[in-house]
């Protein structure tokens, strides 16, 4: 009966694609087939000579770092970020955080962090949107990679101007703003960082920062998409 009552609620309010908005069929979840086999998925074998690599050089020795797709504007990619960040489509950032670990233990089946730590929103954002999408995609990532997303570092200071600014003036206005709030969580650990999407490596830098500085082992770093 149960099952009867949400075919029936889904043949009327269909479930759509998040990334192009057309309705699912049942065998489809949270992306539409063409979305998903479409997917620009980035290299992600990565650090060596990568575009990523550049981002943090010579700024934080970081042990691996993971980048699943490549993010443009105006893109299904685009569609579907926004969904899991400001839709409420929690689901689906769960789905891609697995199917990104799926795909990192393909290319490196012995990669095992000791914890997954997102990239903390602003406690004020967080009131507003309820969550952290960083923390949902980190959900579906450990449950690939059978490791535990917990929430240890806490944004201090907002930094909602910084779009506006250069990047330079970007990299000193991130520093600092991050805090680990119990620094036994992550002492003498292999902390893997993940955020949703990756621009000029900033804010994911003083992260980091925070997290060596804090008793970090080694770090290494994941992120669903990257700017290109
Ligand atoms: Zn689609």
């Amino acid at each position: 009966m149960k099952n009867l009552f949400y075919s029936f609620f889904e043949l009327v309010y269909p479930e759509l694609c998040a990334g192009c908005n057309i309705g699912l069929l049942v065998n489809e979840k949270f992306l539409c087939t063409s979305c998903l086999v479409n997917l620009p998925k980035a290299d992600i074998g990565l650090l060596t000579n990568s575009d990523l690599e550049k981002r943090f050089y010579g700024k934080v020795m970081i042990d691996h770092a993971f980048v699943y797709l490549r993010f443009q504007k105006k893109s299904i990619v685009q569609n579907i970020l926004f969904d899991i960040k400001y839709g409420g489509n929690k689901a689906a950032g769960r789905y891609l955080g697995e199917m990104f670990g799926m795909e990192i233990l393909k290319r490196f089946p012995s990669f095992k962090p000791d914890l997954i730590v997102p990239v903390p929103l602003h406690l004020k954002r967080l009131k507003f949107r309820g969550y952290n999408q960083s923390f949902v995609i980190g959900e579906g990532l450990g449950k690939t990679l059978s490791v535990d997303c917990k929430e240890v570092v806490a944004r201090v200071v907002s930094n909602s101007t910084q779009t506006k600014i250069n990047r330079i003036l970007r990299w000193k206005n991130v520093d600092g703003i991050f805090q680990v709030k119990d620094d036994s969580e992550i002492s003498g650990k292999h902390i893997l960082l993940i955020d949703d999407v990756i621009t000029t490596g900033s804010t994911m830098e003083a992260c980091l920062v925070a997290l060596l500085n804090a008793g970090a082992r080694k770090v290494s770093i994941a992120s669903l998409a990257i700017a290109t």
